[in-house]
This record gives structure tokens, sequence and C-alpha cells, in this order.
């Protein structure tokens, strides 16, 4: 077996030669304390960086089995681990030639703790999937450096970040049970009646629009729960805590601009998600089938069933089976709600700022100048309480402009100067004088079934050619599908595999009988079976775990997608 001194005598052979010559270092070698296996080596020194991973063995890794005895707490450990690589990669990447020459670069959490394939830890050993780019002089192989790279820093790296007896024990052990906790707290929601809780004590604003870090400085005030509302759990890891539970039904979320209402809407949005510890969010936890809906105009709807929300539309459109290239506000947000839905939501979160307002609200004067019959759009306000009662679906809406919603509210919750106060009974007794509109159900939704001929993901003559940029935007084929306002995406590890499972999907289960929620759900059980590896034609590790909703947000949204 090839060992860590061959790996280095060949690149030193190789040395100024064409870059192709790199091609001859794939393969397995092993060094004293771990086995590397180079997988794919770059075509050029400007090419995607090649691909590597290392094992370690768990004897020499030493990881005590309680750091991973459970998926909640293996998470956390390969986070740490991820993130602790990371760190060292930093310090031994650098630029040693042209092109991408020199870097080393794992795919590390950010603030959320989202299952990832660049790190796998199990009883046999650990592993760590990353990239290199192996160095050049213009297109000439450096290979003194690569010698360097793959011969110290490597095995720096790796053993400053891969063996227990070398990490930072308490923080190892604090990202095991902050991810084991937060797990058990949103799997105890259900029991309680809740759809989310927030922990005295958290800290909900972020940095910026573009930085997810906590905001920090004196100003900053922590989340404290009204009393009325406050609860507690007992966590595996902390003990108790205690927090504001937001209980299933009609929430609405007052107050005056900037007091902290959106903040407050993000973070539950987040809370789909576990966190890193020092997040300020760790004990921020929803409902994981809890779906954001905004309006989105401008999307492309595909035979969607929007009539609880609009009909009658002029010329006799059909909304039973509605598509558009172009929908309206109103029309997308009806779209993203019932495609939630379609997909097992049991939460919807909405807020002011990015609804549709003809979508949310139609007033008791608007009515009367109005006449019902002339108004396509059946506002949500009419449906809200329908959707509790006859489907299990909670919402919980941010609303500083209409008062209406109190009507069918089940709690109100008012946010003063970033801190909630429950106003539910002050809201019920300001009467209002608003009829009801749109019947007494809200009814049933037709399935929708893609056409595979409508789903194409070849390039010229690549059968297959998908790519992703940034977070929000895949590239299927000719078609580029936007993302941008799937606002629960959060990491383009998770748009990577999302783009590789549309590529699955119409390969094994888009036959033209299967509905989407169908085929979304063999994905999800194929990822849960087999892991992210089964839906990648080749070994990488730079994908995530992903939601059935945001998945089928990007089946959705493909241009071209048509359905039976
Ligand atoms: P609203 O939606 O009510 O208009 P936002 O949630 O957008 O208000 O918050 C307004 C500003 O206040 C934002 O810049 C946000 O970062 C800041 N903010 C929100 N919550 C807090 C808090 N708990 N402590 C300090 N600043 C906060
Ligand atoms: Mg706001």
């Amino acid at each position: 077996m090839a060992s860590r001194k061959d790996l280095i005598q060949k690149l030193h052979q190789i040395d100024g030669r064409g870059y192709k010559a790199y091609k001859s270092v794939a393969g397995r070698y092993e060094y004293p304390i771990f086995t590397l296996f180079i997988d794919y080596v770059q075509g050029d020194p400007y090419a995607s960086p090649s691909r590597l991973r290392v094992r370690v063995p768990q004897q020499r890794a030493a990881y005590p089995s309680q750091t991973y005895d459970n998926r909640s707490r293996r998470v956390g450990l390969e986070s740490y681990l991820a993130i602790a690589f990371d760190h060292a990669c930093r310090d031994e990447s650098a630029r040693r030639g042209s092109g991408k020459s020199g870097l080393i670069a794992i795919d590390a959490p950010g603030q959320q703790l989202i299952e990832r394939n660049a790190l796998n830890v199990t009883p046999e050993y650990v592993e760590a999937r990353f990239v290199m780019g192996l160095p050049a002089r213009g297109r000439k192989v450096l290979g003194h450096q690569a010698a360097e790279m793959l011969g110290d820093a490597l095995p720096h790296i790796v053993a400053q970040s891969l063996f227990y007896e070398n990490n930072d024990a308490p923080l190892l052990q604090r990202y095991v049970e902050t991810n084991e906790d937060a797990d058990a707290l949103r799997a105890q929601l259900a029991d309680r009646n809740l759809i989310a809780f927030i922990a005295d004590g958290s800290i909900l604003p972020r940095r910026s629009g573009i930085d997810d870090r906590p905001l920090s400085g004196s100003h900053v005030v922590p989340f404290q729960s009204p009393e009325s509302l406050r609860v507690s759990f007992d966590l595996p890891n902390v003990g108790r805590v205690g927090g504001m539970g937001l209980p299933a039904g009609v929430t609405l979320i007052v107050g005056g601009g900037f007091h902290g209402k959106s903040t407050l809407l993000n973070a539950l949005e987040r809370g789909v998600y576990n966190h890193r510890p020092g997040d300020g969010r760790e004990r921020v936890v929803t409902d994981h089938t809890a779906v954001k809906i905004r309006a989105e105009d401008g999307r492309r709807v595909a035979g969607v069933d929007i009539s609880p929300f609009i009909d009658n539309l002029p010329f006799g459109q059909d909304t039973r089976a509605f598509s558009s290239d172009n929908a309206s506000g109103s029309t997308s947000q009806a779209a993203n709600i019932v495609e939630a839905l379609a997909q097992g939501a049991q939460a919807l979160l909405i807020d002011e700022d990015t609804a549709a307002t003809n979508f949310m609200i139609r007033d008791r004067r608007m009515q009367a100048l109005i006449a019902r019959e002339k108004e396509p759009i059946t506002p949500f306000i009419d449906r809200v309480q329908q959707l509790h009662r006859q489907r299990g679906v909670s919402t919980i809406l941010v609303i500083g402009g209409s008062g209406d919603y109190f009507d069918v509210a089940d709690h109100v919750i008012a946010m003063d100067t970033y801190v909630p106060r429950d106003v539910t009974q002050e809201a019920h007794a300001i009467g209002g004088d608003r009829q009801a509109e749109g019947g007494d159900t809200f009814g049933d939704i037709r399935a929708r079934a893609p056409i595979p001929g409508s789903i194409d993901p070849s390039k010229g003559r690549r059968r297959v050619r998908v790519r992703t940029h940034g977070c929000h935007t895949i590239q299927f084929g000719t078609e580029t599908i936007d993302l941008s306002a799937v606002e629960q995406l959060v990491d383009g590890s998770q748009t990577r595999a999302i783009a590789e499972a549309l590529v699955h999907a119409w390969d094994h289960y888009i036959d033209g009988q299967c509905t989407v929620a169908q085929v979304i759900d063999r994905i999800m059980a194929d990822v849960e079976n087999e892991g992210l590896d089964t839906l990648s034609p080749f070994l990488r590790g730079d994908l995530a775990v992903f939601r059935p909703f945001e998945l089928a947000a990007a089946l959705n949204r493909l241009r071209t997608l048509e359905v039976e």
C-alpha cells in the first residue's frame, strides 16, 4: 500500500511538469496516523479544486462514545469538528502559486448546525472531506510546494483538529449538548400543543442582514417571556429552561414599527434549525414543519389549486389548476401557502413586511364599496381560523397595520421596545365590525403530478448539468431556478444538495403519476436511509441536509415545470 513517503516522492518527481501530471497522484495513502484519499484531481489550477478525504481510526481519534451515540449528539460533534478543521485550514491555507494553488478548505457550518457530509464520525473512524488547490505556476506543477502541503500542512491540520486529546474538550461538549437539547426541545413541542418556544435570555437580533451572528452591545435586550405564556421544559443536558411557548392556533405579533416584530419572526423561521453555542438562538425552536410564507411576484406557478384563496378571475381562468409565468403578489402568496400545505406544513409564518396587502386584508369599508362577487380574493383573514380548526395548521403573523385580525386571533402578543406582552384580552375587548367572507370551509386542495418531459437537466451534450450559485440560485440544465424568496434555505450546501436531489427525483421518481409530495417524500426517505451521498454521482463533501419544503420550493419554481 502506498505511504505518505511514496506520495511525497511522487510530488517532488513531477515538479515542473504539465498540470495533468497531478492526475497520477489520485489514490489512497497510509500516513502514520491517518489514511488520505485523493478522490479527484482538478484539471487545471483555475478549475474547481481537488477533492480529498482523511480518515482517522477511532482508536486513535479516541472520541468518547457519549459524544456521538445518538444522532443529535453526533451532529453536534461533527459540526464542532468541521469548524475546528476549518480553523486549522485557515492557518495553513495560503497562496502557493496561480489560481487556487495552496487553498485548503472544508465546508464548515455557519450559525445553523445542519447535518452535512463534510465531516463524518462513526464508531470506526472520523472522516473529514475537504478540497485542495494543488499548486502550480502558470500550468506547471509546483511539486515541492505540493509536497509541503500534503506532507506537512495537512498532517498538522489533522493533528490539530481531529484528535480528541487536541480538541477544546469543554467547547466540544457544549456543541454536543446544545445540539441534543435543541432537538429534545423541538421534539417536545407537539405534546405540549406548542408550535414554538423561545427561552428567556435568548438573543434574537442579528448583526446585519448579511451577518447572521448575534448583535452585541449594551443596547441588546435579551428575550423575556410574558408571564401568561411562560412554560418550562426539562432538557437532557442543561436541565430546566423557561421561556415563551407559542400555542397552536392563530397568533398575532403586533406593535409599533422598529419594536422587534420582524426580528422575533425571523428567529422563529430559523428555529426549524439548531444553532451553535453562543449564537443566542440555541433554545429558540419552532415546529420542524413551519414554513415562512411571503408574496413573491414574478414567480412561476405550475398548476396549483389556489381556489381556497382566489376564484372568479376575470376571463374565467381556472384557479383549481392555476398557472402563471409571472404571478402577482396575491397569487404567488396563495401558491406558496398551498404548496407548503401539500407538503405537510403544520405552521405558517407570515410577516406583513413581505406579504401582499390585498391577500391579507379586506376591511369593512372596502367590502361595502367593492361587492364580494367582484373580488376574486378571499383574504387570508377569512381562512386563517379554518386552517387551524379544519386542517390543524397554525399561523404566526406579524401585523402592525390591521386590527381586523384581532377577531380571528387566539393570541395577540405586542412587542414593546423588544419586550413581548400578552395583550390578547385587550385586543379581544376592542370590537370590530367586519363581516367574514368566503364560506365556512377551507376546502380540499387538488394534488399535482409533475410531467417528466417538462423537466430537463441537460445542457449541450451533457445529460445532466446542474450547478448552484450561493444559497439562492440553481442552474438546472438551461434553466435558472430563483430561490431568493425561499427564506428558510440558509446554507449553500443545502442548495447544492437540493440541486442534486432534483436530478435524483427526475431520474428515479417523477413518472407522471407520483404527486409532488410523493416524489419529495421518497427523496427525503432516501437521504434519511442512505445519507446525503446517495444524491450525488461522485464522492464529495459539500452537501447539507435540507427540508422537504425547500426541495419542493425548488421544483415548484422550475419555469418549465408542468403538472398533471
Ligand atoms: P419591526 O419589525 O417591529 O419594525 P424589527 O424587528 O425590524 O422591528 O427591529 C427593528 C430594529 O431593532 C432592528 O434593527 C433590530 O436589529 C433591532 N432589534 C430587534 N430586537 C432587538 C433586541 N432585542 N435588542 C436590540 N435591538 C433589537
Ligand atoms: Mg417588521
